[in-house]
Formats: C-alpha cells, structure tokens, sequence
C-alpha cells in the first residue's frame, strides 16, 4: 500500500484537483492508495484572518467568508457540475453553514479560543476533501471521504497537539478495513478524548499521511508538492541550487527543523519508527524522479547535503564575570524562558562559561528579554550580568549533511569562505551528532552566506 498526500498548491483550483485526481487513479492501478488532502492554498490563512477579523468585532470577515464559500462552491460545480453527487454538495453547504455560525458567535462573544480556531480552520480540510472525494466518483473511481479526526486521536493542545499513536493507529487500521475504494482523508486535524477538534500544527497534512501509512505498514509516504523535491538550498537565493536526490530522515529532519518548508518534521517520526520511506514528488512534473527520504542513504561524495535558513530571529546574550564558575545560571535561563514559553531555536555557550548567547524567533524576542531581566534582575542589578541586549534582523543559517560526521575540516572551510566574502558571524553551534552546523547571520548577509556556502561545497 502507499500514502500520498497532496498540499495545498496541488490541489489549489480545479484544475488542479483535475490533475491530482488522475495521478490517484493511475497509481491506484497498480497498488492499493490511500490519499491524505491539505486544504485549497491560502484557505487556511484566510479562515484565521476571518477568526481574527470576527473576535475583533471588524464585520470584513463576512466578505471574506463570502469569498470562501464562493471558492469551494465554484470549484464543486466545475468539477462535478449541478447534477451529480447532491449529498456531497449539500454537505459542503451544510460545512459552510455552520462555519458561518461559529463565526458568528466568534464576533459575538469577541473571543476566539485556539480550541475554537482548530474547529474554524478544520473546515478547510473537511470541504477540500469533501469534494476531491466526490469528484473521484462522479468519474466513475471509488472513492470515499474520510473526516481523520475521528481516527487521529491527540491529547488537547490546540494549535499543536501531541497524537497517540497506539489509539490512532487502531482507529486507522479498522476504519481503513471498512472504506470502499479509495479514502481521501483530512490531513492536519485529529480530535481530543473528549471528541473535540484539534490540528497537529501548521502544515500539519504531511504528518498525517506519514501517520496513517504507520499504521497501514505501509510501503511509501509520497509527498507530493510543487517543487521538484527537496533542494540544496532556497533557489529562490541560490541559483546553482539542486534537488537532492535521496536524503537520510536526520537530514530531513535537520533540514526542515531549520526552514525548508517542504516537509512538516513531524512527518519523519512514524516514518522512522517503521522504516518507511518518503517520497517527496512535484504534482506539475510527475516524471521527475523527486527526492527518497530514508534510513541509509547511499554513499555520495558531496561533503554537505543542504543548506536551510531561519528567517526573522533574535539573539540574546547572557554574559558576565558572575557566570564564572557558578552552577545554575543556565538551568535559571532555561527555566525563566520555558516558564514565558519561549520557544529557544539554538544555543551556544562559549567554553570560557562567560557567556550563553541564545536566539529565537523575533517575534518572541522582546518577551524573551522580559523574561530573562525577570528572573536574573539581582545579577544584572549587581553587575554580575551585563544587561541584556537584542539583537534582531537576523538570520540562522545551518548546514546540513550525514558526511560531515567524522569529517574534519568542514566547520574551517565554511567559516574562512564567509570571511574571505566579508561575512561576519554573530553567533556558531554545532550539534554533538556533527550532523549540522549552525550560524547566525544579519539577514543583509543572507543571500551571500547562502551562496558563499553553496559554492565552497556543491558546485
Ligand atoms: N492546511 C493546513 C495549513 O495550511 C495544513 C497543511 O496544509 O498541511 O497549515
Ligand atoms: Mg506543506
């Protein structure tokens, strides 16, 4: 069996749910499929803007909305027409009904809960996959809609909950039992164990599908986008940038942790526990072979295999005599920006123990430094710790490959080619798997730290 799951650009307009729907039946053919479906592009988006709009009393949402419904109605009726599959088209009427009362209700108590904007921006998924479904059968295919919330089953974290594997697991292997022909299911939402609506997080459609093949013992995830596969590096910065052939699931892992966007982290752990490879295939050029994400990779000369990127953070540096030789310091950090729920994307400690320098993202960064003059306000007051100062309009940048481990002199070339470009570094770390070395850039630097890198190691 084989899971593919399809994001929201491929199945953008119906055009394209045209194109999707052809790639399902032809692969259908050959082996047993099951389809994981995103939302249309931007429909997600848009119901958060509507959420934000209706909580802030601001009537727009209502024009928004319109726009919506119009969007899932037009894309209905020029895939499958007026006649054909009316339950499945009064069931979209009935979605775009009750999200048009939520919403109403969001306006009206002027509060929009992250447990409330799970069920908003559920009905992204459950509309999509409402209609793909019935335009698979109004072709003559067998194929069922299938609503995953009640198979993913999540603890109640909203906006990002954590999935029970084993439960789910068991709900996906009956319900996948009993379904005639295909099931398309919603990839990103799952419910709690109270049946409340969750989301796995955003782009969450891709754990899904690695979730579903786990339970299926299935024998390939595909991802299927629009691109090419996973890149070397952003070709949006670096021209020479290439699809990397195959990859192992740290270097996924690794990769999407720091900004390629094409691939959720998340979707590597059910992957991983039942080695099971991912395929990562462009729904606009079929043909191109993609890239294979799996346990061992075969052997390739390149010294690194990617570079990604971390846009918009902010740096903070904890230094001072006082941290000289004093236990705790750290753990006290640590502790004061859990407590702020901040979320600390990379950490470097100079071996003189005389400075921790933490960064994060920007939007977080002021609550971070609240956080810290908090918790260390006597040190600071005594001089032991220097004041805090942020730094923002930075960027991480990380570079990534299996053949670094054991290999040295990578960390020596990459840091004399950014000097020799004129690039200074604010801030370095490297991870002890030796998988992934990390730098903080100002975001003026980017484009030529990027392709400074790129040159020294994949031309
Ligand atoms: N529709 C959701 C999002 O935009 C999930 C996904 O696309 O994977 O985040
Ligand atoms: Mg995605």
């Amino acid at each position: 069996m084989k899971v593919m799951k399809f994001g929201g650009s491929s199945v953008g307009n119906a055009e394209k749910i045209r194109l999707v729907a052809s790639i399902i039946k032809s692969e259908a053919q050959k082996t047993a499929v099951a389809v994981v479906l995103s939302a249309m592009k931007g429909i997600t988006d848009a119901l958060i803007l509507c959420a934000e709009s209706a909580e802030k009393g601001d009537l727009s949402y209502k024009t928004a909305l319109g726009k919506i419904a119009e969007r899932q109605r037009s894309t209905f009726i020029d895939l499958i027409g007026p006649d054909k599959e009316k339950d499945a088209f009064s069931s979209l009427e009935q979605m775009l009904f009750e999200l048009q009362e939520i919403l109403l209700g969001v306006q009206m108590v002027k509060e929009c809960s992250l447990r409330s904007l799970d069920l908003i921006v559920s009905f992204g998924e459950r509309m999509n996959n409402t209609v793909a479904a019935a335009y698979l059968r109004s072709t003559g295919f067998d194929a069922e809609f299938v609503d995953s919330r009640s198979l993913v089953l999540t603890d109640s974290s909203y906006g990002g909950a954590k999935v029970d594997y084993k439960e789910s697991y068991r709900r996906i292997r009956e319900k996948l039992k009993e379904v005639k022909g295909v099931p398309i299911i919603t990839g990103f939402i799952g419910s709690d164990s109270q049946g409340v609506t969750t989301t796995l997080g955003r782009n969450g459609s891709d754990f899904t599908a690695s979730i579903i093949a786990g339970a299926s013992g299935s024998d390939v995830v595909e991802i299927w986008t629009d691109v090419d596969g996973v890149l070397s590096a952003d070709p949006r910065s670096v021209k020479r940038a290439f699809v990397i052939p195959e990859i192992s699931y740290q270097e996924a892992m690794e990769l999407s942790y720091f900004g390629a966007e094409v691939i959720h982290p998340y979707t590597m752990i059910p992957a991983i526990e039942k080695n099971i490879p991912i395929l990562i295939k462009n729904t606009l050029n079929p043909s191109a072979p993609g890239t294979r994400i799996v346990k061992d990779i075969t052997p390739h000369n390149r010294p690194i295999t990617g570079i990604a990127s971390i846009k918009n953070v902010a740096l903070i540096n904890v230094e001072g005599s006082g941290m000289l030789g004093t236990p705790g310091i750290a753990s006290r950090v640590f502790g004061a920006l859990a407590l702020a729920e901040i979320n600390v994307i990379m950490i470097s400690q100079a071996s003189s123990e005389h400075s921790i320098c933490l960064v994060f993202r920007e939007v977080q960064g002021r609550c971070a430094l609240e956080a810290l003059n908090r918790e260390l306000s006597e040190q600071v007051k005594t001089k032991r710790i220097e004041n805090f100062v942020i730094r923002e309009g930075l960027e991480i940048i990380s570079v990534i490959g299996e053949n670094m481990i054991g290999t040295p002199g990578i960390a020596g070339k990459i840091f004399s080619a950014l000097g020799e470009s004129g690039i200074s570094i604010l801030a370095i770390a490297q991870g002890s798997s030796e998988r992934n070395i990390s730098f903080v850039v100002d975001k003026t630097d980017r484009d030529k730290a990027l392709n400074t890198v790129h040159d020294a190691f994949l031309v």
